[in-house]
């Protein structure tokens, strides 16, 4: 098990502040009600204390990715292409079968992205596909500029050689 942060989820967090009174570095108390990393010593006290399911623990490194054979993914990006295009077309269409249809598609995307091993922002995967559209951006209005920073963030994690 790799080290812990806590992590606030500001939508659940109903200001009862325990996590104040029970933090022993003073992480949890900060202007922005976001946990300050560089105090937060990962001992799951705030967690513990939450009465609202609000904050929880989060590896600093993720575990490294399950690999999946080169003719997997193919089919999996197949697929996703499939769910993309019908996302897509539901969404040019009126009514709440329709709206159905596209979040419907939307998750199934969404399962098959995280399936072939691109979801993980620390994955190799994730980074190379950065690169990809950096190098080759899919349209006009890609953000490259965007794509590059979060690049450059994504190699200050450390994580870069995961599979
Ligand atoms: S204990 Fe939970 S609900 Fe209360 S302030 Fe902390 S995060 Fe928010
Ligand atoms: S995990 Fe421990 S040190 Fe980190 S914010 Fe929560 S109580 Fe504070």
């Amino acid at each position: 098990m790799s080290e812990l942060f806590a992590v606030r989820n500001l939508r659940l967090c109903t200001k009862d502040c325990l996590c104040l009174y029970v933090c022993p570095t003073g992480a949890t108390d900060t202007e922005n009600s976001v946990i300050d990393v560089d105090r937060c010593t990962g001992c799951g006290q705030c967690a513990a204390a939450c009465p609202s399911g609000a904050i929880h623990m989060v590896p600093k490194v993720f575990p490294a990715q399950q690999e999946h054979s080169a003719l997997v993914i193919a089919a999996m990006s197949a697929v996703l292409r499939s769910k993309a295009e019908a996302e897509s077309i539901a969404a040019s269409l009126p009514g709440t079968l329709a709206a159905a249809i596209e979040k419907s598609c939307q998750i199934q995307a969404e399962d098959l992205i995280r399936e072939s091993g691109y979801m993980l922002p620390q994955s190799k995967n994730a980074s190379d596909f950065l690169r990809q559209l950096v190098a080759s951006p899919p349209s006009a209005t890609f953000p490259t500029a965007a794509a590059e920073k979060l690049l450059h963030l994504l190699a200050g994690t450390g994580a870069e050689p995961q599979a």
